[in-house]
Protein backbone atom coordinates (compact mmCIF):
# COMPACT_ATOMS: atom_id res chain seq x y z
CA UNK A 1 0.00 0.00 0.00
CA UNK A 2 1.22 3.15 -0.61
CA UNK A 3 2.00 5.95 2.26
CA UNK A 4 -0.44 8.60 2.80
CA UNK A 5 0.61 11.77 0.63
CA UNK A 6 2.52 14.38 2.51
CA UNK A 7 0.66 17.39 2.68
CA UNK A 8 1.12 20.85 3.96
CA UNK A 9 -1.06 23.96 3.95
CA UNK A 10 -0.19 27.60 3.38
CA UNK A 11 -1.85 29.67 4.95
CA UNK A 12 -1.98 33.54 4.82
CA UNK A 13 -4.27 36.62 3.45
CA UNK A 14 -2.16 37.06 0.46
CA UNK A 15 -4.19 40.26 -0.35
CA UNK A 16 -2.30 40.43 -2.56
CA UNK A 17 0.40 37.43 -3.60
CA UNK A 18 3.76 38.61 -4.05
CA UNK A 19 7.15 37.21 -4.63
CA UNK A 20 7.76 36.42 -1.72
CA UNK A 21 4.55 33.72 -1.06
CA UNK A 22 5.37 32.57 -4.38
CA UNK A 23 9.09 32.00 -3.00
CA UNK A 24 7.84 29.70 -0.08
CA UNK A 25 5.08 28.24 -1.93
CA UNK A 26 7.43 26.81 -4.76
CA UNK A 27 10.14 25.94 -2.30
CA UNK A 28 6.72 23.99 0.01
CA UNK A 29 6.04 21.89 -3.08
CA UNK A 30 9.51 20.44 -3.37
CA UNK A 31 9.39 19.20 0.19
CA UNK A 32 6.16 17.83 0.27
CA UNK A 33 3.44 15.41 -2.10
CA UNK A 34 1.02 18.11 -1.71
CA UNK A 35 0.63 22.02 -1.01
CA UNK A 36 -3.18 23.03 0.15
CA UNK A 37 -2.39 27.32 -0.14
CA UNK A 38 -5.28 28.28 1.55
CA UNK A 39 -6.67 32.03 1.00
CA UNK A 40 -8.22 33.28 4.77
CA UNK A 41 -12.09 34.27 3.29
CA UNK A 42 -13.50 35.66 6.42
CA UNK A 43 -13.80 39.28 8.76
CA UNK A 44 -11.76 37.35 11.38
CA UNK A 45 -8.95 40.39 10.59
CA UNK A 46 -9.91 44.16 11.54
CA UNK A 47 -8.29 45.41 7.90
CA UNK A 48 -10.58 44.59 5.00
CA UNK A 49 -8.59 43.31 2.51
CA UNK A 50 -8.03 45.07 -0.91
CA UNK A 51 -8.89 42.27 -3.26
CA UNK A 52 -11.85 39.96 -2.39
CA UNK A 53 -10.87 36.01 -1.61
CA UNK A 54 -11.86 34.95 -5.30
CA UNK A 55 -9.81 37.25 -7.06
CA UNK A 56 -6.56 36.50 -4.52
CA UNK A 57 -7.17 33.22 -5.05
CA UNK A 58 -6.90 33.73 -9.01
CA UNK A 59 -3.60 35.58 -8.95
CA UNK A 60 -2.26 32.78 -7.12
CA UNK A 61 -3.92 29.87 -9.28
CA UNK A 62 -1.64 31.85 -11.92
CA UNK A 63 1.59 32.23 -10.37
CA UNK A 64 1.90 28.90 -9.55
CA UNK A 65 0.39 27.06 -12.64
CA UNK A 66 3.37 25.73 -13.19
CA UNK A 67 3.62 23.71 -9.80
CA UNK A 68 1.35 20.15 -10.58
CA UNK A 69 1.61 19.41 -6.74
CA UNK A 70 -0.35 23.18 -5.47
CA UNK A 71 -3.64 24.13 -5.20
CA UNK A 72 -5.56 26.82 -3.72
CA UNK A 73 -8.73 26.99 -1.14
CA UNK A 74 -10.57 29.65 0.59
CA UNK A 75 -10.73 28.85 4.55
CA UNK A 76 -12.72 30.38 7.34
CA UNK A 77 -11.91 28.25 9.84
CA UNK A 78 -8.95 28.06 12.58
CA UNK A 79 -5.95 26.88 10.18
CA UNK A 80 -5.15 24.00 12.29
CA UNK A 81 -9.20 22.69 11.64
CA UNK A 82 -8.60 23.27 7.91
CA UNK A 83 -5.49 21.64 8.01
CA UNK A 84 -6.92 18.29 9.93
CA UNK A 85 -10.03 18.10 7.29
CA UNK A 86 -7.58 18.07 4.26
CA UNK A 87 -5.70 15.60 5.90
CA UNK A 88 -2.22 18.31 6.21
CA UNK A 89 0.62 16.98 9.16
CA UNK A 90 2.23 20.33 8.10
CA UNK A 91 1.51 24.05 8.50
CA UNK A 92 4.00 25.86 6.37
CA UNK A 93 5.62 29.57 6.85
CA UNK A 94 7.74 32.04 5.92
CA UNK A 95 9.81 34.21 8.33
CA UNK A 96 11.08 37.35 7.62
CA UNK A 97 12.33 39.34 10.25
CA UNK A 98 12.11 39.43 14.15
CA UNK A 99 8.98 40.95 14.46
CA UNK A 100 7.40 37.73 12.49
CA UNK A 101 9.11 35.54 14.44
CA UNK A 102 7.36 37.17 17.28
CA UNK A 103 3.88 36.72 15.97
CA UNK A 104 4.68 33.46 14.90
CA UNK A 105 6.09 32.17 18.02
CA UNK A 106 2.42 32.94 19.79
CA UNK A 107 0.71 31.34 16.91
CA UNK A 108 2.48 28.61 17.23
CA UNK A 109 2.12 27.88 21.01
CA UNK A 110 -1.51 28.36 20.47
CA UNK A 111 -1.71 26.08 17.39
CA UNK A 112 0.23 23.54 19.34
CA UNK A 113 -2.24 23.78 22.31
CA UNK A 114 -4.97 23.08 19.64
CA UNK A 115 -3.54 20.09 17.75
CA UNK A 116 -0.51 18.48 18.54
CA UNK A 117 -0.73 16.55 15.76
CA UNK A 118 -0.06 19.58 13.27
CA UNK A 119 3.42 20.78 12.92
CA UNK A 120 4.52 24.25 12.27
CA UNK A 121 7.40 24.67 9.85
CA UNK A 122 9.15 27.58 9.18
CA UNK A 123 10.95 28.45 5.86
CA UNK A 124 13.20 31.30 6.37
CA UNK A 125 12.29 34.28 3.51
CA UNK A 126 14.95 33.87 0.87
CA UNK A 127 17.00 37.52 0.89
CA UNK A 128 16.07 39.37 -2.24
CA UNK A 129 12.19 38.91 -0.35
CA UNK A 130 12.93 39.54 3.56
CA UNK A 131 11.25 42.97 3.24
CA UNK A 132 8.41 42.25 1.17
CA UNK A 133 5.06 42.15 2.02
CA UNK A 134 1.51 43.22 0.86
CA UNK A 135 1.11 45.58 3.09
CA UNK A 136 4.26 47.26 1.68
CA UNK A 137 3.30 46.65 -1.50
CA UNK A 138 0.15 48.19 -1.66
CA UNK A 139 1.82 51.38 0.05
CA UNK A 140 4.21 52.01 -2.54
CA UNK A 141 1.24 50.82 -5.40
CA UNK A 142 -0.59 53.77 -3.56
CA UNK A 143 1.83 56.15 -4.20
CA UNK A 144 2.52 55.75 -8.09
CA UNK A 145 5.94 53.57 -7.01
CA UNK A 146 7.17 50.89 -9.26
CA UNK A 147 6.19 47.35 -7.88
CA UNK A 148 6.43 45.55 -11.10
CA UNK A 149 9.75 43.20 -9.74
CA UNK A 150 7.76 42.73 -6.35
CA UNK A 151 4.61 41.02 -7.12
CA UNK A 152 3.55 38.84 -10.79
CA UNK A 153 2.72 40.98 -13.83
CA UNK A 154 -1.05 40.96 -13.41
CA UNK A 155 -1.27 41.73 -9.88
CA UNK A 156 1.23 44.93 -10.78
CA UNK A 157 -1.41 45.86 -13.01
CA UNK A 158 -3.86 45.04 -10.98
CA UNK A 159 -2.97 46.98 -8.17
CA UNK A 160 -2.45 49.84 -10.43
CA UNK A 161 -5.91 49.90 -11.31
CA UNK A 162 -7.29 49.82 -7.84
CA UNK A 163 -4.63 52.67 -6.08
CA UNK A 164 -3.06 54.37 -8.50
CA UNK A 165 -3.90 57.87 -8.39
P1 LIG B 1 1.67 39.41 4.62
O1 LIG B 1 2.35 39.38 5.95
O2 LIG B 1 2.58 39.78 3.49
O3 LIG B 1 0.34 40.10 4.59
P2 LIG B 1 0.27 36.86 4.64
O4 LIG B 1 -0.56 37.08 5.84
O5 LIG B 1 -0.45 36.65 3.36
O6 LIG B 1 1.38 37.95 4.31
O7 LIG B 1 1.31 35.71 4.93
C1 LIG B 1 1.28 34.41 4.48
C2 LIG B 1 2.59 33.75 4.83
O8 LIG B 1 3.61 34.17 3.93
C3 LIG B 1 3.14 34.07 6.22
O9 LIG B 1 3.75 32.91 6.72
C4 LIG B 1 4.17 35.12 5.95
O10 LIG B 1 5.18 35.15 6.95
C5 LIG B 1 4.73 34.63 4.65
N1 LIG B 1 5.37 35.67 3.87
C6 LIG B 1 4.83 36.85 3.48
N2 LIG B 1 5.70 37.56 2.74
C7 LIG B 1 6.84 36.82 2.67
C8 LIG B 1 8.13 37.00 2.07
N3 LIG B 1 8.42 38.13 1.41
N4 LIG B 1 9.04 36.02 2.20
C9 LIG B 1 8.73 34.92 2.89
N5 LIG B 1 7.56 34.67 3.49
C10 LIG B 1 6.62 35.60 3.39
Amino acid sequence: MAPDPRIAVCPGSYDPVTNGHVDIISRASQMFDEVIVAVVNASVRKNKSLFDAEERIGFIERATAHLDNVRIEPFATLVVDFARERGARAIVKGLRAISDFEYELEMNQLNRSLASDVESIYLMASPQYSFLSSSGVKEIATFGGDVSKLVPEEVALRLKEALGR
